[in-house]
């Protein structure tokens, strides 16, 4: 049986630990009345639903009715070597399954960090998959699992996608960068890495986005710099409607306004 914390939707290993431990660090919360444990048996009984849409040609959207956790979408990417399931859903059902198992099933599971985690070892389980786990943040693995394989640095799994650590959000906080996305010129999977706004036109860099924590001047021009050597165009985060047409402006842009404003350029403004 597969339990997670209903709150930030990621497994969790019996016996249970008091409170999630994900949700208990400063970046994010747990519920006012205390910590509730659930179950993919607990929320398949109550009418789980996932949907699968296809996001651009070769990506597909993975969504659950009702929202698990911050109400994250997993991407699905196809390649002729396999599938990678991204940012992995809180939640699997067997409708998930059978409709993954026509894109081709799954070769991989990755997060960009540890808020998305997801039941990503119930997705491996489910298509004898691999689950990659950044070795900097592998300390919050809850379920512990023979599938798990540790990673640092920059990994291609499948052919034309690229893992990447980036740091900031987490210390191993990746990307994935697809090639072949966007018409060719490549897609970002950015996760909250970099995290699209809701302004199509801006992306933030934050320790923690519920909480509201920012990173450093030094740690968003190293992202930044890091994202300008990549080649892409659309950059997806992790939400449903998280898109950025004009991805590596962007990135460039919002980083010169977050390092404007947390070294005191606009203080006049407040
Ligand atoms: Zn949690
Ligand atoms: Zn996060």
């Amino acid at each position: 049986m597969t339990i997670l914390c209903a709150t930030c939707g990621v497994e969790t290993a019996e016996p249970l630990p008091e409170t999630c431990r994900i949700c208990a660090d400063e970046r994010q919360w747990v519920p006012l009345h205390g910590q509730i444990w659930t179950s993919v048996d607990e929320q398949v009984a109550d009418g789980m639903h996932v949907d699968v849409v296809e996001l651009e040609p070769g990506a597909w959207a993975v969504t659950s009715e009702p929202a698990v956790g911050i109400g994250q979408r997993s991407i699905l990417v196809q390649t002729e070597g396999g599938n990678l399931l991204w940012d992995p859903l809180g939640t699997i059902t067997d409708d998930a399954i059978e409709q993954v198992a026509e894109l081709g099933g799954l070769a991989f599971v990755a997060a960009s960090h540890p808020h998305m985690f997801g039941v990503q070892c119930a997705w491996a389980e489910a298509f004898d998959a691999r689950v990659l786990v950044n070795e900097r943040d592998a300390s919050w693995v809850a379920r512990p699992h023979e599938r798990i394989e540790e990673w640092d640095g920059e990994l291609e799994p499948l052919p034309g996608v690229r893992l990447i650590r980036f740091g900031g959000h987490f210390p191993g906080a990746a990307v994935a960068l697809w090639e072949a996305g966007s018409g060719g010129e490549g897609s970002l999977l950015a996760g909250d890495t970099m995290q699209p706004k809701p302004d199509r036109a801006s992306v933030a860099f934050m320790r923690s986005y519920p909480n509201d924590i920012p990173l450093s001047a030094g740690v968003v021009r190293r992202l930044a710099d890091q994202a300008a050597g990549l080649r892409f165009r659309r950059m997806y985060g992790n939400i449903p409607g998280q898109v950025l047409e004009d991805g590596p402006e962007a990135v460039a842009r919002s980083a010169d306004r977050h390092i404007a404003w947390v070294t005191g350029e606009h203080d006049d403004l407040t």
